[in-house]
């Protein structure tokens, strides 16, 4: 594994950047909130992309066109930071909460979604010590909120 010293809002907003041409054609707003000043994080750069890449790819399907993702990055404490990522997408049924983690569980197979996102991005987040919540309101949209620490656990 390999850490580095990040800043978070470069890393959000490169990110998006792979996403910028998809979110002007399906005209779609991001917003993106840091605090001035958050201190920097230590992690594995390519896994924090990936983790938060699989809940944007899911968050713009969602939202199909028009619509509005906020990504407002907070500290919870001297340890650990979130990253809330909300869209004003679709929403999820409360019976597909509990599964959307799992393996293969998607609900995108005739537009060849693999159902692997969220169950990688599960496993990142646990193995760096963090952990990913999920709130969701059908017609109004979905968050996510990753919860990963400072500094990496096991180092
Ligand atoms: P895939 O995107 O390949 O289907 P994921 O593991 O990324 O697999 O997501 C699993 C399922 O969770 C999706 O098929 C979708 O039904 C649901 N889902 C995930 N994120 C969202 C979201 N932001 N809004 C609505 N549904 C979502
Ligand atoms: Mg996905």
């Amino acid at each position: 594994e390999s850490f580095q010293i990040i800043d978070i809002e470069v890393v959000v907003r490169e990110v998006l950047g792979f996403l910028a041409k998809e979110a002007e054609y399906r005209s779609i707003e991001v917003l993106i909130s840091v605090p001035e000043g958050f201190p920097k994080i230590e992690c594995d750069r390519g896994k924090l992309q990936q983790v938060l890449l699989n809940i944007v790819n899911n968050a713009f399907s969602a939202i199909g066109s028009e619509g509005r993702l906020t990504i407002d990055v907070q500290k919870k404490n001297d340890q650990y930071w979130m990253v809330t990522l909300t869209d004003t997408g679709c929403g999820i049924p409360e019976k597909d909460l509990e599964m959307i983690f799992e393996p293969f569980f998607t609900k995108k197979a005739a537009q060849g979604g693999t159902g692997l996102g969220l169950s990688i991005t599960y496993q990142l987040v646990e193995e760096a010590g963090g952990c990913i919540k999920v709130k969701s309101e059908i017609g109004k949209g979905t968050s996510f909120i990753v919860t990963l620490p400072f500094k990496p656990k096991n180092k």
